[in-house]
């Protein structure tokens, strides 16, 4: 008898599993379960896609072919609400029960609206999340021509998201309660070179400061209130201030989470036998560590689905650990950051490169790199990553590159 598998999410975590599963056991039944009902697509493409560098077809993920050539079941806006541990089944919000001898929860995470008066549903509220609220946004954008956006958080789709509002000739001013933009992937003079190129784009950045009132006026436009005491109008509000793991089906299910993921060991196995978690919604093994670390970015998840695939079908193929390199592109620049480079750890040397152009910082320990920044006209972070990867010692001279010229 043909096992089955299910899959819960359709991204970059449950869909290279589902493409993983086909290979390695084409005879069994296949079921990937998603609440979105759009065709799964990449989230690191949406920026282009609003800034329209990209178009629909570019953005959809290749690896939906496993569903147009019949290989698996693609049950679209579909959302799983329960999981029986004991009787192995999953229940749909349409009440129909599946059965599975394994799972993959790869739910991922959603946008969190901070609970600011004026914030929640408004139609000039926006997150930038999901290819659904591209959309919606697209659409907005054309019907109401906005000339002036805030956008509530600096972390990477924050960033990205005014990085993409500029494109339209759109005024953008962000908020950030942190110190400085991308706090969580930059130092201080990163940041200052970054803000600096940012409000040569003609952004507007307001850090250290939160927002306390979303106001409405009679005509409909919005006043932005901070804690300085300042306002902002605008016509539209990005909210891109933070994220929290789709856990609720592993909490009620009883598996084990921790800092409110799903625990894995290293192969994607959680608490529970036969279910296994992949991507934003899994705390998984660290690199080169005996530490837990949550997983964010999209090599991660695919490489988690790839794992979990493996285990699913019987085989032992150990993750290596989680490897936090973000890198994106915005405001003509590209960005690369990776490990603890807002932090000085004990024991650690750091090397700092800047030009007019660029700046580059590596985290040194023993000679071993642990962690790096990049940001410039280009990345060259192969030999970097490598050196991280494999532990060899290191020249400083040798891993500092030329970044090119803007
Ligand atoms: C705007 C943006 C830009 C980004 N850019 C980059 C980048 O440049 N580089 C990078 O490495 N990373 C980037 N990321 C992060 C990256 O997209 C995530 O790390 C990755 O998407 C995680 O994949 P995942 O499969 O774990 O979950 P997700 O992509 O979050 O997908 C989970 C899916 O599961 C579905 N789901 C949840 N609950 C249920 C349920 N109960 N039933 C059915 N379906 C359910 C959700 O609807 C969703 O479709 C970006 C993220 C965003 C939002």
């Amino acid at each position: 008898v043909s096992k089955r598998y299910i899959i819960i999410g359709a991204s970059a975590a449950g869909m290279s599993a589902a493409q993983k599963i086909t290979l390695l056991e084409p005879e069994a039944e296949l079921i990937v379960i998603s609440a979105e009902k759009e065709t799964p697509y990449n989230k690191c493409f949406l920026a282009d896609y609003i800034s329209g560098i990209k178009l629909l077809p570019q953005v959809y993920l290749p690896q939906v072919s496993v569903f147009e050539q019949g290989k698996a079941v693609f049950m679209r806006e579909k959302r799983v609400v329960a999981i029986d541990v004991a009787a192995k089944k999953v229940t749909l919000d349409d009440q129909q029960e599946l059965a599975y001898d394994a799972l993959c929860i790869a739910t991922g995470c959603s946008p969190r609206i901070p609970p600011i008066t004026g914030m929640q549903e408004s139609e000039r509220v926006f997150t930038f999340y999901s290819l659904h609220d591209m959309n919606r946004l697209r659409a907005w954008i054309a019907e109401y021509n906005p000339k002036k956006a805030v956008v509530i958080g600096s972390g990477l789709s924050g960033v990205e998201a005014a990085d993409a509002l500029v494109y339209h000739g759109i005024q953008v001013t962000i908020i950030e309660q942190q110190k400085h933009v991308l706090p969580a992937h930059l130092d201080h003079e990163g940041a200052f070179f970054l803000e600096a190129q940012m409000r040569r784009c003609g952004l507007v950045l307001h850090c250290n400061t939160t927002v306390t009132l979303v106001q409405h006026t009679a005509q409909g436009e919005l006043i932005v209130h901070l804690d300085t005491g300042m306002r902002i109008d605008a016509d539209l509000i990005i909210s891109a201030a933070g994220v929290r793991p789709n856990n609720i089906l592993a909490q009620q299910g009883g598996i084990a989470l921790m800092h409110e993921r799903i625990v894995t060991d290293a192969y994607m196995r959680s608490s529970v036998a036969d279910i296994y978690a992949a991507g934003d919604v899994a705390l998984v093994p660290a690199y080169q560590s005996t530490q837990l670390s949550p997983s964010f970015t999209w090599p991660d998840a695919m490489l988690q689905g790839i794992i979990a695939a493996h285990a699913m079908v019987g085989n032992q193929k150990p993750y290596p650990g989680v490897m936090p390199i973000v890198s994106s592109a915005f405001f003509g620049l590209k960005f690369a950051s990776c490990g603890p480079v807002n932090q000085t750890p004990e024991g650690y040397t750091i090397a700092v490169k800047q030009t007019e152009h660029s700046y580059q910082k590596i985290l040194l320990e023993d000679s071993r790199v642990r962690g790096f920044l990049q940001i410039g006209p280009t990345l060259e972070f192969g030999a970097l990553k490598r050196a991280l990867l494999t532990g060899q010692s290191v020249a400083q001279e040798a891993v500092f590159l030329p970044l090119g010229k803007l």
